[in-house]
Parts: structure tokens; C-alpha cells; sequence
């Protein structure tokens, strides 16, 4: 190998570690931190959640929480996808902290993140491309 495809190695070799780096998977700590900078920015900061973590057992529902105790629960099937969606599920939650149910005092909450409509049909889009399994693309293939 000469010098300069070592470089070019080594170059890409790097690119590769951050590109994975940047894909890391928020940890709860994190989470939580994300979740308390949504609630600063689109409800004042009134939404306190108690605690905000990734559950694995939750595969039907993107996102739940319980009010009298201040817990959201993140199901671990958002893991990778885009930032936006992950956060419109935060602010979903966070918003059920003041507001539960899905009345129009809840959506007229949720209208105060920009990407709640992109995000909702994005995640419509993944369960409909689960139900097709054998469509090319589905499931990342
Ligand atoms: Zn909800």
C-alpha cells in the first residue's frame, strides 16, 4: 500500500466511525435531556416528566406514559429513525402530561412542533410497510 492509499484508507476508515457515532442510539440519560429541551421549547417548559427511558415490551405502541406518575416510555422500534419522529413521539408524550387523550386541546398542543404531520406519516408509512413483508424495502431490505 502506498502512502497516499494508506491516507485514503485511513480517511475513510474515519468517516465510517463517525458516520456510525452519529447513529448511536440516545441513551436514557440523554433521552430525559432531549425530552426537558422539547418541553422548554414547545410547551414552556410545563410538561416535567419524571422519568424517560427505552422499553423493549412495547411493540404495538410507539410511545405511552402515565400521567399520575410523570413516566414516558420510548418503544425501542424508534431506535434509528429519524430525529424528527423520534422527537414528535417525545413531544406526543410530553403533551400528554398536560393534556390526556387525543381531543382538540391535545392536537392544538401538538401543533406547536412543525414536523407533527411529516412525522405521523412517516410512522404510518413503517406500519404500512410491515404489513407488505414481501415488498422490497421493507424492513430495510
Ligand atoms: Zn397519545
Amino acid at each position: 500500500m502506498s502512502e497516499a492509499e494508506e491516507q485514503r484508507w485511513v480517511t475513510v476508515m474515519l468517516d465510517k466511525l463517525a458516520a456510525q457515532e452519529s447513529k448511536r442510539v440516545l441513551g436514557d440519560a440523554e433521552l430525559a435531556e432531549r425530552a426537558e429541551r422539547l418541553s422548554a421549547q414547545y410547551f414552556d417548559g410545563r410538561a416535567r416528566p419524571t422519568s424517560v427511558r427505552w422499553v423493549t415490551n412495547q411493540n404495538t405502541r410507539w410511545g405511552s406514559c402515565t400521567p399520575a406518575e410523570g413516566s414516558i416510555r420510548l418503544s425501542h422500534r424508534l431506535q434509528g429513525m429519524p430525529e424528527y419522529v423520534v422527537d414528535y413521539v417525545l413531544v406526543h408524550e410530553l403533551a400528554h402530561l398536560l393534556v390526556p387523550g387525543h381531543g382538540p386541546r391535545f392536537w392544538r398542543l401538538l401543533e406547536a412542533y412543525p414536523r407533527t404531520e411529516r412525522a405521523r406519516g412517516y410512522l404510518e408509512g413503517v406500519v404500512a410497510a410491515e404489513r407488505l413483508p414481501h415488498l422490497p424495502g421493507a424492513r430495510g431490505e
